[in-house]
């Protein structure tokens, strides 16, 4: 296509989306769909069908920059009109040095930036559309679980992590604002709420914890009263990326009494205090055993989730094996691991004492083995057991779903075995047959 071309006035032009990164960026994705509709705006499914390509790219990792260049240039060569936005957007030199065709360059949740840019590059139609959009958004997560956003960028400062700097402090939505969406996505036909930010148990700090009111009842915005106000609406509720401040505890009761998923999403990235202090992290590791004991004492089944780096600049075999005595005693169900990456612009990129490639590969395989047996052991323990299990997929005999226990995309996934007439979104009693490492088998319960 000519990079000059614009569409024709009186017909709705077709905008292509590419969304890379994380669940964040997703989201972010789902409103600009969500904003482009309402102004009357088609999506296209394909480069060829597209008047423009918007990108929305990661910028955190190196590999994901890549990944995100790559995806440019891409749509530059299929379509040739390219509007790039996202976390790589905060680094327009890096992006125009590449490519110097791309039509305009914005930064990570610049909603209305990025829509000024498609004005610009493809007139706005006439907004006869707006009633086309459904209250609860456009959706790219199947309709019956949804991510929610609660705030944006992280007053956090880890010094491995570059998001502050793309994405800005803590900005919390006020809570009447999150249930309210909440709410709507609930009558959208979701069942299970995914709730994300950068920094989920900060919510509401930013804005002194604001009191609104909602249905009636005043509510802080704060983490707590937002999970008591999300344990109201009967759906599934599963906290990520939960920042391991100390009030962390006071939602795990509700837990106990069943309104929010036993599941938690708190990511310690590691165990040994020297290293914990050089990324600039809580560093007390005695107590943070002593919490997840209490946690499992309180909420037998509770699913501790979490990610760690390894082969952080400065970790020691010593280090590495206070993080390997962690993961024995506290047992992490779910753990991510990822070899450390040294991204430039982060703080830790200066921190002397980088750890050589060949042993970042070996201590995260060591990590991975432990972690397998971690989970197997998890899984094993549920064989004979009748759990609730949300129905992802079905072709009529059997289906495929999750536990309370299993984020979509991250964990296991539960095979339903001569189970016909699922629904997708429902959510069925299964009693498990088998196991592997992470995922299990199971079939409808006796008196199903
Ligand atoms: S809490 Fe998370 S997002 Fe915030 S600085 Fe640390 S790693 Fe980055």
């Amino acid at each position: 296509m000519n990079t000059d071309q614009a569409p024709i006035r009186g017909v709705a032009p077709k905008i292509g989306i590419v969304s890379l990164g994380c669940p964040k960026a997703l989201v972010d994705s789902e409103r600009i769909i969500t904003r482009l509709r309402a102004e009357g705006y088609q999506i296209s499914p394909d480069y060829q069908g597209a008047d423009l390509v918007l990108v929305n790219t990661c910028g955190f990792l190196d590999s994901a920059r890549d990944e995100s260049l790559e995806a440019i240039g891409e749509a530059l060569n299929e379509n040739g009109r390219v509007i790039v936005t996202g976390c790589l957007g905060a680094e327009p030199e890096v992006i125009e040095a590449m490519y110097s065709n791309v039509l305009a360059v914005t930064g990570p949740a610049q909603y209305e930036q990025v829509m000024d840019a498609v004005h610009t590059h493809c007139p706005q139609p006439h907004n006869s559309f707006q009633s086309l959009v459904p209250e609860s958004g456009i959706r790219l997560t199947p309709r019956h679980y949804a991510y929610l956003k609660i705030s944006e960028g992280c007053s956090n400062r880890c010094t491995f992590c570059i998001i502050p700097a793309l994405r800005g402090d803590l900005a919390s939505r006020p809570i009447d604002h999150v249930l309210r969406e909440a709410e709507q996505l609930k009558k959208a036909g979701v069942n299970e709420l995914l709730v994300i930010s950068q920094d989920t148990s900060a919510y509401g700090m930013d804005i002194k914890y604001e009191k609104r009111t909602w249905k009636e009842k005043e509510y802080d915005s704060r983490f707590q009263d937002l999970c008591e106000g999300l344990g109201e609406m009967d759906m599934w509720t599963r906290l990520h990326y939960v920042y391991p401040y100390p009030h962390v505890d006071k939602v795990i009761p509700l837990m106990a009494e069943g309104k929010i998923l036993p599941y938690i999403d708190i990511p310690f990235q590691h165990a040994s205090p020297n290293v914990l202090r050089n990324m600039k992290r809580p560093a007390k590791q005695d107590k943070v055993l002593e919490r997840i004991k209490q946690w499992r004492r309180d909420v037998p089944d509770i699913a501790v989730r979490s990610t760690f780096i390894v082969g952080f600049p400065g970790e020691t075999e010593d280090d590495f094996q206070q993080l390997m005595d962690f993961m024995q005693e506290a047992r992490i169900d779910r753990a991510g691991c990822f070899k450390y990456e040294d991204v430039k612009g982060a703080v830790s990129h200066d921190l002397p004492d980088h750890v050589p490639e060949e042993v970042k590969e070996e201590r995260w395989h060591r990590f991975m083995q432990l972690q397998q047996e971690i989970s197997h052991e998890r899984s094993e323990a549920q064989i004979g057991r009748t759990l609730d299990v949300i129905v992802d997929d079905s072709n009529g005999q059997e289906g495929i779903g999750r536990t309370k226990a299993d984020a979509p995309e991250i964990d296991g996934i539960v095979h339903l075995e001569n189970y016909p007439n699922l629904k997708v979104g429902e959510i069925v009693k299964a009693e498990i047959t088998d196991a592997d490492f992470y995922d299990l088998w199971a079939k409808p319960p006796e008196k199903h």
